[in-house]
């Protein structure tokens, strides 16, 4: 029988494709789909996981580019119809996950469907719904979120640091993330946020339900100027 990994890069996805190969199971090849949004690092990561383990990595793509979804597709049901693009995730309408589960759906059915293991990499202590018919190994296992970092971090990868500073690592423009990791992504990577200001500009809901990209910014500057401002010492 067939064995496949849905391998988003992270830790979670990481693990278990390490810990399958370590214990001896066939892995005929992980799943990556490319949203387009992922950090620099997690491509870095993608390309050195396949030249370490050798297993194929079969890089899925949406049918149209996620982008064309957000902002350009036409709508033509529900309330919104006739306007143009989806806009930002919501989470109730994570319409850009659902175009990842298709893809890889579609591409295990197109390598034997029914009759192909189908990891997923969920760990023992999330809370996520299961589906019928998948296999989760973490879960089998009972390793836990912490247990899958200290693991990768144990055989070497290490992304760069980016999990040392966010607290999840997804698309760096989801709007589903922290208010922290959103503090952090202006940090150390503010090409990519001066993009996320820029796409909020032409999408027809704002970042989020409680900021829009710019509101964030203005909160964030404000934040960095207050920090910045020697207060006088008691002790002088
Ligand atoms: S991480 Fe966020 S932006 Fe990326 S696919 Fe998931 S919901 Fe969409």
């Amino acid at each position: 029988m067939k064995q496949v990994v849905s391998l988003s890069g992270g830790k979670d996805s990481t693990a278990m494709l390490l810990m399958l190969l370590e214990r001896g199971e066939q892995v005929d090849e992980a799943m990556f789909f490319d949203t387009g949004w992922e950090f620099p690092e997690m491509y870095a990561h993608i390309d050195k996981l396949a030249k370490e383990t050798k297993v194929p990595v079969v890089r899925l793509h949406p049918p149209k580019p996620l982008e064309y979804l957000m902002f350009d597709k036409e709508l033509t049901r529900g309330k919104r119809k006739g306007s143009h693009g989806y806009g930002w995730a919501r989470p109730n309408a994570r319409w850009c996950t659902t175009q990842k589960q298709t893809v890889m759906d579609k591409h295990v059915k197109s390598i034997g469907g029914g009759s192909v293991a189908y990891c997923i990499g969920i760990a023992a202590d999330e809370k996520r719904p299961l589906i019928d018919g998948k296999r989760y190994p973490l879960i089998e296992w009972g390793v836990t979120e912490a247990d899958a970092l200290a693991y990768c971090y144990e055989r070497g990868y290490d992304w760069n640091g980016l999990y040392e500073r966010k607290k999840r690592v997804s698309c760096w423009c989801c709007p589903l993330q922290s208010l922290n990791d959103l503090r952090v992504l202006r940090e150390t990577h503010p090409r990519l946020w001066e993009e996320l200001r820029l796409m909020d500009k032409y999408t027809c809901n704002q970042f989020r339900i409680d900021y829009s990209a710019e509101q964030l910014e203005e909160r964030f500057a404000k934040e960095d100027a207050q920090t910045s401002i020697e207060w006088p010492r008691g002790d002088a």
